[in-house]
């Protein structure tokens, strides 16, 4: 435990990351079991992410909208895949004003079916497409297994839902949507992450393939960050999302479906926080610098707190910040406190500073110490974000590196997996056999498939295709797949 009431990575990552969570009051546990209560200081990150993803999804032509929570029950059934999928995790609602209903109501796990039955009212022509739809909202699987922010029963997300005219355009929309949540892990999150294709076995339940996102966590786990999904025509049949083309034909839509959840906090979190607490990547932090005045006479306080006002005229309509001026705690005690909290930089302001015309910058993620004079702070401190942002990102990445290996032979494979933490890049011969004998043996999974060079999609280091045999079966094989345990 460190002074800062935390776990150490290396002790217990597990409680680590819950102490952080506490501690730096991001959530918390509900009474109900597996439900999550996001507290201010998390919610504000989230918010952060909302706004730039928003953005985003906007600048690509999608626009928002809102569905309801209920589900009919014969909805979910009528993809017979999607179905399988979901229906163990669903909360049943049979009662309602008091009265059992006639037909019970599914809370939504996923919205695809109650979407697409207003699709197939919305939808007549090929002049009605596409159809590019997001919904910011709240969904619920029921959960065994919970961890705040990781796996929760409620969760916040984000889910576009959209309806196409051919295939060729729903790949497209499937592809353009991974990579936006791509950029945004990657500018915003300083998350490098690694896009590529699921297997069967990985894929959501009802789609024709699934890809992702995945990054590495400190403790060398996989976190799949982001999904988006070609549906195909799966969905379009059932419920018969349907258009007229020029030559007055009915043909069912090509749609498409992506989504990023409240989850993306837990891996803000591991990627980047440390033993003192919350790091956050200064373009997400709802504040991005504390300013701690340092006194101890009244006299000094006159004096400092005058030239505080000269510092606010460096910092106002730069960046967001907020000064600590509260005089019950110590200068010691507020450090540790924003530190623990992720606030990317601090500036403290004394008596020597105010005789000196200066400040004082000290950076959360390297402790770094800077000697400021008054006019240069508004600059420096807009510098400083810049490079912990892009910093941040670099470490990420090279600790990624650092943690991935490659592996020939199976025994050699589960040397690496269970003495070093990361991921794998190991010959598969594409059976779901052998998947599932790696996965019980080992409890890795197929994080991703690399996209091939006319996938128009890169997957980050990947190594090139070669000849290879499948690490199980030796069967033949033309590519690695990427190999790690996972949130
Ligand atoms: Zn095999």
């Amino acid at each position: 435990m460190s002074d800062y009431g935390i776990t150490s990575r290396e002790k217990d990552f597990s409680q680590w990351y819950l102490d952080i969570v506490q501690r730096a009051e991001l959530g918390d546990h509900s009474p109900v079991r597996g439900c999550m209560v996001i507290r201010p200081n998390g919610y504000a990150i989230w918010e952060k992410m909302q706004a730039a993803l928003d953005g985003m999804i906007k600048a690509t032509g999608h626009r928002n909208a809102y569905f309801p929570l209920f589900i009919p029950e014969s909805f979910l059934k009528k993809e017979a895949e999607h179905v399988e999928g979901f229906a163990p995790e669903c909360a049943v609602v049979t009662h309602g004003g008091g009265r059992l209903l006639e037909e019970p109501l599914m809370i939504r796990p996923t919205s695809e079916t109650i979407i697409y039955h207003m699709y197939a009212k919305w939808i007549q022509s090929y002049r009605d497409l596409p159809v590019l739809i997001n919904q910011w909202a709240n969904v619920v699987r029921w959960e065994m297994r919970t961890r705040l922010f990781l796996r929760t029963t409620e969760f916040l997300w984000q889910e576009g839902h959209t309806a196409h005219a051919t295939p060729e355009e729903g790949e497209e929309e499937t592809r353009r949507m991974l990579d936006v949540y791509r950029r945004f892990a990657e500018e915003y999150m300083a998350l490098p992450v690694l896009m590529g294709k699921k297997t069967a076995a990985e894929k959501f339940a009802g789609a024709l393939r699934t890809y992702s996102i995945e990054a590495m966590m400190q403790d060398g786990k996989a976190l799949q960050a982001g999904t988006s999904h070609n549906l195909g025509q799966n969905f379009s049949r059932p419920f018969e999302v349907r258009f007229q083309d020029e030559s007055q034909q009915w043909q069912y839509c090509w749609q498409t479906s992506w989504g990023v959840s409240t989850r993306l906090i837990g891996a803000l979190i591991m990627a980047h926080s440390d033993d003192q607490g919350l790091v956050l990547p200064p373009r997400l932090a709802p504040i991005e610098v504390v300013v701690v005045p340092i006194w101890s006479s009244d006299e000094q306080q006159q004096a400092v707190r005058a030239y505080l006002e000269e510092v606010r005229g460096q910092l106002d309509g730069r960046v967001s910040y907020h000064i600590d001026d509260r005089d019950q705690f110590k200068p010691g005690w507020k450090f540790a406190e924003w530190e623990l909290k992720g606030i990317p930089l601090r500036l403290e302001v004394g008596p020597r500073d105010v005789a000196k015309r200066g400040a004082v910058l000290v950076r959360r993620d390297t402790r770094e110490k800077q000697m400021l004079s008054l006019e240069d702070v508004g600059t420096a401190v807009r510098e400083a974000l810049d490079h912990m942002q892009r910093d941040l990102f670099d470490r990420a990445l090279a600790f990624r590196r650092e943690h991935t290996y490659m592996a020939d032979v199976y025994d050699d494979f589960q040397t690496t997996i269970s003495e070093k933490p990361g991921f794998t890049w190991a010959h598969w011969c594409g059976g779901a056999d052998c998947e599932t004998r790696v996965a019980q043996e080992t409890k890795a999974t197929i994080r991703t498939v690399p996209f091939e060079p006319e996938d128009g999609l890169e997957t980050q280091d990947a190594p090139p295709p070669e000849q290879g045999r499948c690490i199980v079966c030796g069967q033949p094989s033309l590519r690695r797949v990427l190999w790690g345990k996972a949130y």
